[in-house]
């Protein structure tokens, strides 16, 4: 099975339906399943790489593919549908597991994360510095801004307008391939900062992943710090497009998608009556990146 550029999760937070909800969005999901359930957040890259192992990494690798052949994870930011502190125990429970640790980076403050989970003793057994220890995982720390080479690509995380757990702005990810084929990772991220346009300017995206968090929800700030809702991005593409960030060839996938407002059609329907100017897919779970960007 490829795992290849493969979405294992397109939820927000309390994934869709959230199993304690009765709404409108919750209640089609359970009925109508397919592309309206929506787990935790997860991309995976490739075999090697992949952005956020969340609270529902787990059980979709028996889904979409086993997490053995997994040597770096890039984390977002700390927030728990990014981040579950219980996926690096499993790895150490593995007895059969590669001996090549686990690289877990943490951009900027979210490497805060790293000295607590060191002396963080899980109810479970052991704790986080027997793991580093033993080899089973090892932490980075990432700077805002600085490139670096991991599984391949270079990696360039820029911040995020959204803030995690430590008060830390998550991190967003512009990847480069072997080829100079580019992806960048927004989530979570809400409008963007200033020095993210500005990095951003003269680069040419040929894949956008951007959240969606709050779907079709009105009467929101045009420009939200935090999260973006549906409308925020399509205005958000055009600002990219006139700094020369995205033009018709890039292709965007919305994810990240929370219950408040729309079912999976219903943005489906919304993004096609905007006649955008480049291609954009609202991701499910499961769903597979074409090969040819
Ligand atoms: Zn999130
Ligand atoms: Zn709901
Ligand atoms: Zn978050």
């Amino acid at each position: 099975m490829t795992k290849n550029r493969i979405f294992y999760g397109t939820g927000a937070a309390e994934g869709i339906p959230d199993p304690f909800c009765r709404c409108p969005v919750c209640e089609n999901a359970r009925k109508v399943g397919g592309k309206e359930i929506r787990h935790r957040t997860m991309f995976r890259v490739n075999e090697e790489l992949c952005i956020d192992l969340g609270a529902d990494a787990a059980s979709q690798a028996t889904v979409l593919g086993d997490l053995i052949g997994l040597h770096h994870v890039l984390y977002t930011h700390t927030h728990e549908d990014h981040f579950c502190p219980m996926m690096l125990q499993m790895r150490g429970m593995a007895t059969h597991r590669e001996e090549e640790p686990l690289h877990l980076y943490w951009t900027d403050r979210a490497y805060d994360i790293v000295p607590f989970l060191r002396n963080d003793t899980p109810v479970i057994k052991g704790n986080t510095r027997q793991l580093e220890e033993k080899g089973v995982i090892q932490f980075h720390q990432l700077h805002f801004g600085q490139e670096t080479n991991i599984a391949g690509f270079r990696v360039l995380p820029l911040r995020g307008n959204h803030i995690g757990s430590l008060g830390e702005n998550s991190a967003n990810y512009l990847l480069t391939d072997a080829n100079g084929k580019t992806l960048y990772y927004g989530l979570d991220t809400g409008w963007y900062l200033p020095d993210t346009f500005q990095a951003l300017k003269g680069r040419h995206l040929d894949i956008l992943i951007t959240e969606c968090t709050f779907g079709l929800t009105p009467n929101m700030d045009r420009h939200p710090d935090g999260h973006l809702h549906a409308f925020a991005l399509v205005e958000l593409l055009n600002v990219l497009r006139d700094q020369g960030t995205i033009d018709e060839t890039t292709q965007v996938f919305a994810t990240h998608i929370c219950h408040w407002t729309s079912t999976h059609q219903q943005l489906v329907e919304y993004f096609k009556k905007q006649d955008l100017f480049c291609p954009l897919t609202v991701a499910w779970d499961g769903m597979q990146l074409p090969e040819d960007v």
